[in-house]
C-alpha cells in the first residue's frame, strides 16, 4: 500500500504512520519527494487497510500499488525522479551522468593514465572492474585486491566517484572501501542473495539488464535492494540478446523512455557491451542520451589494442574529450541540466 501524505504533513505526522505501519509488522520506507511524503508500506495487505489510515493526521490517501514491483514503481513516487548523491555528484532526475573508464583495471599507469582524462573531459564518475565476470573461466578474472587498491588511489589524486563490480558477497566489505556505487552485472542480475546483501549495504547500486532478462525482472532485481531500506538504485540498459546476428547484442534503446514510465530510477545505458565495436559507440550514445537516458557508461582506454580484455569496444582515451561534448550535446537535447550550455553544434556528425 501507499500512503500519500499531504504537503502539509509534518514531520511528527509522519513519524506516527511509520510507527503504525511497523506495529502491524509491515515494512515501511519513505520517499520524501520535494513537495510530499509518501510511505510505501509492505506486508500484509489487509493488515495495513485495516488501521484505517486514512483518518490519521497528515495523511492525504491511501492507494494499492497495482505492480509487482512496488518501491520501484513510478505511482509510489507521484511523478517524482529520484536523484542521488553519488560522492557529491547528483545523479538522476535533471542530471545527465558520464560514467568512464577501463572494463577492468590492469595497471597502475592504465588506471591513471584513463582516470585522469576522463577526469579532464567532465566525467561524473569513474568505472573500472576488479572483479571481472567472464565467459571463460581460464580469462583473465581482474586484479581483486589490488584493483581495488588503484582504485582507491585513482579516486584520492582525481576525486571522481568510484562504480565498480562485485560478483561475490563474500568480496563485499572490501569493495565497499572504494565503491561509491557497486555494479551488479548483467549475469548478477537475478543472484537474489548478493541483491539483499547489497541492499542491507546501504551503498548505491547499479543493475544491469540481463542478458534474456524483461523490464519486469529487471525491476523485481532492483527491489531486493530497496527492500532492504537501500533507495539509491541505477538501472542499466546493455543490449539484450535477439535473433540478429550482425552485432553482439542488441541494445534496447525503446527501454529507456518505457523504463522511465515504469519506475522512478534512474536509468543509465552501456552502449560499449552491447556493441562491442567501438565505431558503434557514439551514435548508441548520442541516441540512448537523446532519448532521454539519465546517464551512459562507457569504456575507456589509453591504448585498446593492448587491453587485457574488451579492447575492441574501448573508446580510445585520447579521443574522450570530443566523444564526451557530443553526448553531452545530445542530453541537453533531451532537456538535461548541466548540459545546456554545449553548443548544438557539437551534434553535428561528421
Ligand atoms: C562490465 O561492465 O564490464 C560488464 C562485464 O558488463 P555486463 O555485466 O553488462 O556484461
Ligand atoms: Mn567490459
Amino acid at each position: 500500500m501507499m500512503i500519500v501524505m499531504k504537503p502539509t504533513a509534518t514531520e511528527e505526522e509522519v513519524e506516527a504512520v511509520l510507527d503504525r505501519v511497523r506495529d502491524a509488522g509491515a515494512r515501511a520506507h519513505v520517499i520524501n519527494g520535494e513537495e510530499l511524503t509518501v510511505i510505501g508500506a509492505i506486508g500484509d495487505r489487509e493488515h495495513v487497510a485495516r488501521l484505517g489510515l486514512e483518518a490519521s493526521p497528515g495523511v492525504d490517501r491511501v492507494l494499492p500499488i497495482s505492480k509487482p514491483y512496488k518501491l520501484a514503481s513510478a505511482e509510489i513516487a507521484h511523478g517524482q525522479r529520484s536523484v542521488f548523491d553519488i560522492g557529491g555528484r547528483p545523479v538522476g532526475g535533471p542530471h545527465f551522468a558520464l560514467i568512464a573508464g577501463p572494463c577492468t583495471v590492469e595497471s597502475r599507469q592504465q588506471t591513471l593514465e584513463t582516470a585522469r582524462v576522463v577526469r579532464d573531459a567532465g566525467a561524473t564518475l569513474f568505472r573500472g572492474g576488479a572483479y571481472k565476470p567472464r565467459t571463460s573461466p581460464y580469462a583473465f578474472s581482474g586484479l581483486g585486491q589490488e584493483g581495488l587498491r588503484l582504485l582507491a588511489e585513482a579516486k584520492a589524486q582525481f576525486g571522481l566517484p568510484i562504480v565498480t563490480e562485485v560478483m561475490d558477497a563474500r568480496d563485499l566489505e572490501a569493495v565497499l572501501e572504494v565503491a561509491d556505487v557497486i555494479q551488479v552485472g548483467a549475469r548478477n542480475m537475478q543472484n537474489y542473495t548478493l541483491l539483499t546483501e547489497i541492499g542491507r549495504s546501504g551503498c548505491p547500486a547499479m543493475i544491469k539488464r540481463g542478458l534474456a532478462s524483461t523490464l519486469e525482472e529487471l525491476l523485481m532485481a532492483s527491489e531486493y535492494i530497496l527492500k532492504e531500506g537501500n533507495e539509491s538504485v541505477m538501472l542499466c540498459e546493455r543490449g539484450i540478446r535477439t535473433f540478429e546476428t550482425a552485432y553482439r547484442f542488441t541494445l534496447d534503446l525503446m527501454a529507456v523512455p518505457v523504463l522511465k514510465e515504469m519506475t522512478h530510477l534512474p536509468v543509465i545505458v552501456d552502449p560499449s557491451h552491447a556493441a562491442g565495436r567501438r565505431d558503434l559507440v557514439l551514435p548508441l550514445s548520442m541516441a540512448a542520451a537523446a532519448a532521454g537516458a539519465d546517464g551512459i557508461i562507457v569504456e575507456v582506454h589509453p591504448a585498446p589494442d593492448e587491453a587485457i580484455c574488451d579492447g575492441p569496444q574501448q573508446l580510445v582515451a585520447a579521443e574522450f574529450g570530443a566523444y564526451a561534448d557530443r553526448v553531452r550535446a545530445a542530453a541537453a537535447l533531451a532537456g538535461k541540466l548541466d548540459t545546456e550550455s554545449i553548443a548544438s553544434e557539437t551534434l553535428q556528425l561528421t
